[in-house]
C-alpha cells in the first residue's frame, strides 16, 4: 500500500497504537532543550524521585534568555535575575542528568533548532521534539518535529514517548521556478496566506513539488520553521541527496553513512501515496511577501495595496500596525530591523542580507541587529567578512541567541516602533509591548535597514544587474 513520508515515520514510531479512547503512543528520538521550558519539567522528575530516561537523547541548549551583547569585562548583561537564574538551572540540570549540553564554552551553542541540524543530531526518520514552537524545523531533514508544552517535556524526559493522535496529511505542491529576488521565506508567507493561520490545524504538511526539490536545505528549515504559524502540528520535506550531503561527516552522522542514506531515501512519499489534502501553487505567482497585520496569514507581496480587513479582528489588526487599507505598504517608516531567529539567522540568510547591505548606509534614528542562529554561524560569518559588511553599514553585529524574536533576553523595540523582522510571529507585543512587526526575507529587512522604509528588495537586485 502506498504510503506518506508522514505515515512511515510515524508507523515506525509507535509503541501503542490510537484508539478511540486512547491517542498513540509515540517513541521520541531526539528530545531538545532548553533554559525556558525545561525547568519546571527537571522540578517534576525531581519531586517523583525520576531520572531522565534516556539522556543520550537528550540535548541542550541555552538561547531564549542569552544576551546578545557582552559587557566591556566580557561578563554578560542578562535583563533580569530570573533570565540568569533560568540559564544557570539549565545548566546544572543538564549536568545533574548527563546531558550533553552546548552552554556558554562550546562551538556550537545556539538557537536550539538551528544547533540540532548543524550537529547532524537532526536526521531524516526521526521523531523530534521540543518546548519550542518551532521545533517544526527540523521537518527539513523528513523528520516528524513538533512543540511540546512544558508538561510534555517533563513526559519525555521521564519516558521518552509521547501521547499524541495521529494527524492528518496535507501535501502543499509548489511547482515551477520561483522569481528573481523571491525566497524561502516569500514562499512560505505566501503559503499560509493561501491557506490562512487555522489552514493547516489537525495536518501533518508534506511540502512538494520543483521549489521544495530545488531549495537550498537552509531554505528548507526556514519554510518548514513556519508550519505551525498555519496551525500544522508539523512540516516535511522529503529528504533528497541535498539532506544526505548537508549531513554528512556531522557529528552524530551514522556511522554507516552509504546505508543509512538507503533507508532514508526509503522514506520519500510512495507514487501514488493519497493525502488527506492537497494545495497547489505556482511559483511564479509568488512576490516578495511581508506581513501587514498581526499574524502571518496577513500577508502580501510588497509592491501590492493593503487588503481591507476582512473581520473585526483584521481592522483591530491595521489599527494596531498604524496601517490603512488601500494604501501601498512599501515606503512605510521603518524604526528597527531583526535579522536573525530560527527562522532567518542561517549562513545562506546572512549571505543574502550581506548582498544586500554591503555598500550601503543604515540612516540616523534606525536600528538594525544582525543576530547570527549558532556559535558555528558566527565563525563562519565573520571568516567570510559579512560581519564587516554588516557594522560598515551601520548595523549591529550580536551574539548567537533568539534575541528580538522573542525579546526576552532584553532585546526589544519601542512601544509604537516599525519591527522589520526575519522571524515568524508578528503577534502584537512579540517583539515588546506595543511593537509592530512586519515579518518579511532577510533581503527584504536587510534592504528596509538602509532604505529606512519598506522597499521592494528587487530594487536592489535591478541595481546590481544594472
Ligand atoms: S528564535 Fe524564536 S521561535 Fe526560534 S527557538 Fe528562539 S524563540 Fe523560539
Amino acid at each position: 500500500m502506498s504510503e506518506t513520508l508522514f505515515d512511515k515515520v510515524w508507523n515506525r514510531h509507535v509503541v501503542v497504537p490510537e484508539t478511540d479512547a486512547h491517542p498513540a503512543t509515540i517513541y521520541i528520538d531526539l528530545h531538545l532543550i532548553h533554559e525556558v521550558t525545561s525547568p519546571q519539567a527537571f522540578t517534576v522528575l525531581k519531586d517523583r524521585g525520576l531520572k531522565v530516561r534516556r539522556p543520550d537523547l537528550t540535548l541542550a541548549t541555552i538561547d531564549h534568555s542569552t544576551p546578545t551583547l557582552l559587557n566591556d569585562d566580557g561578563t554578560r548583561p542578562f535583563v533580569t535575575d530570573q533570565a540568569e537564574k533560568q540559564v544557570e538551572t539549565l545548566l546544572a540540570n543538564a549536568a545533574e542528568h548527563g546531558i550533553e549540553t552546548h552552554g556558554w564554552d562550546s562551538d556550537n551553542r545556539g538557537i536550539v533548532h538551528v544547533m540540532g541540524p548543524e550537529l547532524g543530531a537532526t536526521r531524516p526518520g526521526m521523531t523530534i521534539v521540543c518546548g519550542d514552537s518551532h521545533t517544526s524545523t527540523h521537518g527539513a531533514f523528513g523528520a516528524i518535529a513538533f512543540g511540546i508544552g512544558t508538561t510534555q517535556v517533563g513526559h519525555v524526559l521521564a519516558n521518552q514517548c509521547i501521547l499524541m493522535r495521529k494527524p492528518k496529511t496535507m501535501a502543499i505542491h509548489v511547482d515551477g521556478e520561483l522569481q528573481p529576488g523571491v525566497t524561502p521565506k516569500d514562499v512560505i508567507l505566501a503559503i499560509i496566506a493561501e491557506i490562512g493561520v487555522g489552514g493547516g490545524t489537525g495536518y501533518a504538511l508534506e511540502y512538494r513539488g520543483s521549489v521544495f526539490e530545488n531549495m537550498s536545505m537552509d531554505g528548507r528549515m526556514t519554510v518548514c520553521n513556519m508550519s505551525i504559524e498555519a496551525g500544522a502540528r508539523c512540516g516535511m520535506v522529503a529528504p533528497d541527496d541535498k539532506t544526505f550531503a548537508y549531513l554528512e561527516g556531522r557529528k552524530f552522522a551514522p556511522d554507516n553513512y552509504l546505508a543509512a542514506c538507503d533507508d532514508w531515501a526509503s522514506l520519500a512519499s510512495d507514487p501514488g501515496a493519497v493525502y488527506d489534502k492537497e494545495v497547489f501553487m505556482k511559483a511564479e505567482d509568488i512576490r516578495p511577501m511581508v506581513t501587514y497585520g498581526t499574524h502571518p496569514g496577513m500577508a502580501m507581496p510588497i509592491d501590492a495595496l493593503i487588503p481591507a480587513a476582512a473581520d473585526k479582528a483584521e481592522e483591530d489588526a491595521l489599527e494596531y500596525m498604524q496601517v490603512k487599507a488601500g494604501a501601498e505598504i512599501a515606503g512605510l517608516k521603518v524604526d528597527r530591523v531583526f535579522i536573525g531567529s530560527c527562522t532567518n539567522s542561517r549562513m545562506e540568510d546572512l549571505r543574502a542580507a550581506a548582498s544586500v547591505m554591503d555598500g550601503g548606509q543604515v540612516p540616523d534614528g534606525l536600528i538594525a541587529i544582525v543576530v547570527p542562529g549558532s556559535e558555528q554561524i558566527k565563525i563562519q560569518a565573520e571568516a567570510e567578512g559579512l560581519h564587516e559588511i554588516f557594522t560598515s553599514a551601520g548595523a549591529q553585529w550580536r551574539e548567537p541567541g533568539c534575541s528580538m524574536c522573542i525579546a526576552m533576553n532584553g532585546d526589544k523595540a519601542a512601544p509604537g516602533e516599525l519591527v522589520v523582522s526575519t522571524s515568524n510571529r508578528n503577534f502584537a507585543g512579540r517583539q515588546g509591548p506595543g511593537a509592530r512587526t512586519v515579518l518579511a526575507s532577510p533581503e527584504t529587512a536587510a534592504a528596509a535597514a538602509i532604505s529606512g522604509v519598506l522597499v521592494d528588495p528587487r530594487t536592489f537586485l535591478d541595481e546590481e544587474a544594472a
